[in-house]
């Protein structure tokens, strides 16, 4: 039996989005692949607000995360980290043989622009990396502010994780002024594993084309010299492409306006029903991400059971992540989901747990 998804990635994916993944295989030297290429970074272009270059990569977004670490951290890198997959970027940094600092806020808490301000301010970074999303404790940090106080700076590179958030909100890359902006997209986007979306702004080519060690897979300027053709440095995901090209009409046909309210909606919504159990958010409300909803497990229920009885239900079930597993519960509303999805969650957790009704 298909357990359905409401973990934080991945995520459902639509039916006519696992068809196109079936269509017969191309070449990817050939023109149709450049075509194919062409109108998906055209679309992710318009999706993302930017005319920077649109790169596609053939894995996770921690294949990129690296990188980008590789490509663009030149004398010392400072680390944002408000939850685990920030704390994992840092330790990437340091495995690259890069100088890197940890700037740590408590799980649950956002990244600051006041903090982003006053490290920046040492002189002792040329690159900076952040999560919007963080993915672990629901937390969206102030993406606008901190983008304010990175005008300040530069000099210092602004690489962005957009894994869960990206499509479900307006993330306006070139207004903000990422230099780098990275994405899954199993996660808000709603394809299935193994394709990463990134930019790299002309300063970002610049601090490529001078870095020593950048390797090759995910070598910038590798990407730079193909993109020129419509094309990528090594064979690429084709399925997945076809999947994002179908994904990407699905996304416009819904509308980006009408996605990011979706979303609003659905935030609000999976909010109000855990706060009206007597569950507490994890974080604070106004940082409360708009893709899942982190809740703290205030009247010690069982997850590990819920967990199970959800899962015999049909229902993928996510009981928190790391040090906060069982601590906390995180719902994800991300992608193509519906409130009629959700219903079918609250529906099947009262029917085992009848005292949260
Ligand atoms: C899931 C996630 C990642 C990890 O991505 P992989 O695709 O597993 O490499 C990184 N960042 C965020 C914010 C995530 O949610």
């Amino acid at each position: 039996m298909h357990k359905k998804l409401f973990i934080p990635g991945p995520v459902e994916v639509h039916q006519s989005v696992l068809t196109a993944m079936s269509a017969p295989m191309i070449g990817h030297r050939m023109k149709e692949y450049a075509e194919l290429h062409g109108r998906v970074t055209t679309g992710l272009k318009k999706l993302m607000f930017t005319n920077d270059r649109v790169f596609l990569a053939t894995s996770s977004a921690f294949g990129v995360m690296e990188g980008a670490i590789r490509n663009l951290v030149g004398k010392r890198c400072a680390n944002f980290c408000n939850g685990a997959f920030s704390d994992k970027w840092h330790e990437v940094t340091l495995r690259c043989g890069k100088q890197a600092d940890a700037i740590r806020f408590d799980w649950g808490k956002p990244v600051t622009p006041q903090a982003v301000e006053q490290a920046l301010s040492t002189g002792k970074y040329d690159s900076m990396t952040m999560i919007h999303n963080e993915t672990s404790t629901g937390v969206m940090s102030p993406l606008k502010e901190i983008a304010e106080v990175m005008r300040k700076f530069p000099e210092v590179m602004f690489i962005v994780d957009t894994v869960s958030s990206m499509s479900a909100l307006k993330i306006p890359v070139d207004d903000l002024g990422i230099d780098s902006c990275i994405f899954g997209v199993q996660k808000a986007f709603a394809l299935p594993p193994g394709l990463t979306v990134f930019t790299a702004s002309e300063k970002a080519l610049h601090r490529a084309a001078g870095m020593e060690g950048r390797g090759y897979y995910f070598d910038f300027m590798e990407f730079a010299a193909n993109d020129d053709k419509d094309n990528t440095p090594s064979t690429p995901c084709i399925s997945l492409i076809y999947a994002m090209d179908t994904q990407l009409e699905r996304i416009f046909a819904e509308g980006l306006e009408k996605r990011w309210a979706r979303h609003a909606d659905l935030a609000d919504y999976v909010r109000g029903w855990v706060t009206g159990r007597g569950f507490e958010l994890f974080p604070e409300l106004r940082y409360c991400s708009q893709t899942l909803t982190c809740s703290q497990n205030s009247r010690s229920i069982d997850l590990a059971v819920l967990k199970k009885k959800l899962g015999e239900a049909g229902f993928a079930f996510d009981d928190g992540y790391g040090k906060i597993k069982g601590e906390t519960f995180r719902i994800a509303h991300m992608g193509d989901m519906t409130r009629t999805d959700l219903d079918e969650l609250f529906c099947a957790i009262i029917t085992i747990m009848p005292e949260l009704a």
